[in-house]
């Protein structure tokens, strides 16, 4: 459908490897809907020529260029640079639907049914689950929703310095108000969280059909061995923070398969 779109966000090279991988993953997967990856003005030209053969789209978002309420909050709250830009999918009104995904998830099936739901379904946030997280959530793109968001961004701030502390304390009826805007937690399944609850792991996990690589270290921080297909520098300890063993080498196979040769 060409007014339903996936929308990932990428300010700088790294994030851009999450978000190539991101497309390709959902291309394997079949999807039928567009793919808009935003990126921020210092992504470099081949990380840009490479979203452009995965993404319909590549948009660049600057948002210090922007002469709207964007710039005046923005010197307002510095510290929110990447939250606004995030918040810019709200502006793609070409689009009725859309789904972001944060550049650093992975899909492992076809979520098209995803587009089924309505604003705003998000999964629960493994830290607290009254509050969603926002690394992958449904919206409908809308300048008056966009215009509210900045308003409320800046008189009210992030009571966690990102986009989900926006995003929650805006949506504030997320967690009370109508449960088809939960989103099972297989849609958004945090790697690190895994080791919290591992019996809820190996009863479900199978089903996963997206993994989000959450926190400090992402996958593209490893280095992989293509020789052996091992990701190296992984200690596989439990409790360690680091990402799960399987996620990570799927995440480098496409990487290292889909992605690094046409890059060179
Ligand atoms: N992001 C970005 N550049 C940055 C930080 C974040 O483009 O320097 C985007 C990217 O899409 C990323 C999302 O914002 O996936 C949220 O940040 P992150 O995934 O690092 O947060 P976490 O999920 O670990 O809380
Ligand atoms: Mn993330």
């Amino acid at each position: 459908m060409a007014d339903q779109a996936y929308v990932t966000l990428a300010t700088n090279d790294n994030y851009a490897k999450g978000a190539m991988v991101l497309g390709r993953s959902l291309r394997n997967h079949n999807t039928t809907k567009q793919l808009v990856v935003l990126i921020g003005p210092h992504v470099a030209e081949p990380c840009r020529a490479m979203l452009s053969s995965i993404y319909d789209e590549v948009c660049v978002v600057d948002i210090l260029d922007s002469r709207d309420t964007v710039h005046l909050a923005l010197m307002k709250r510095p510290d929110l640079g990447v939250t606004f830009t995030k918040l810019h999918c709200w502006t793609l009104t070409h689009y009725t639907k859309c789904v972001f995904m944060d550049a650093d998830t992975l899909v492992l099936s076809n979520i098209d049914e995803l587009f089924e739901r309505e604003e705003l379904s998000a999964a629960p946030d493994p830290g607290w689950p009254d509050c969603f997280n926002s690394g992958v959530f449904v919206f409908k793109p809308s300048n008056e929703t966009y215009r509210s968001l900045m308003t409320h961004c800046t008189e009210n701030g992030s009571f966690d310095g990102g986009d989900q502390g926006v995003l929650n304390s805006f949506f504030n009826t997320w967690s009370t108000a109508d449960i088809s805007k939960h989103l099972p937690f297989i849609y958004n399944l945090s790697s690190i969280a895994i080791y919290t609850y591992l019996p809820a792991f190996k009863q479900y996990g199978h089903e996963a059909k997206v993994v989000h690589f959450l926190g400090k270290v992402k996958p593209w921080n490893y280095s992989y061995d293509t020789q052996t297909g091992k990701v190296k520098g992984h200690t596989m300890t439990p409790g360690s923070g680091d990402l799960h063993p399987d996620f990570l080498v799927q995440w480098w196979n496409l990487y290292s398969s889909g992605v690094l040769p046409a890059l060179r």
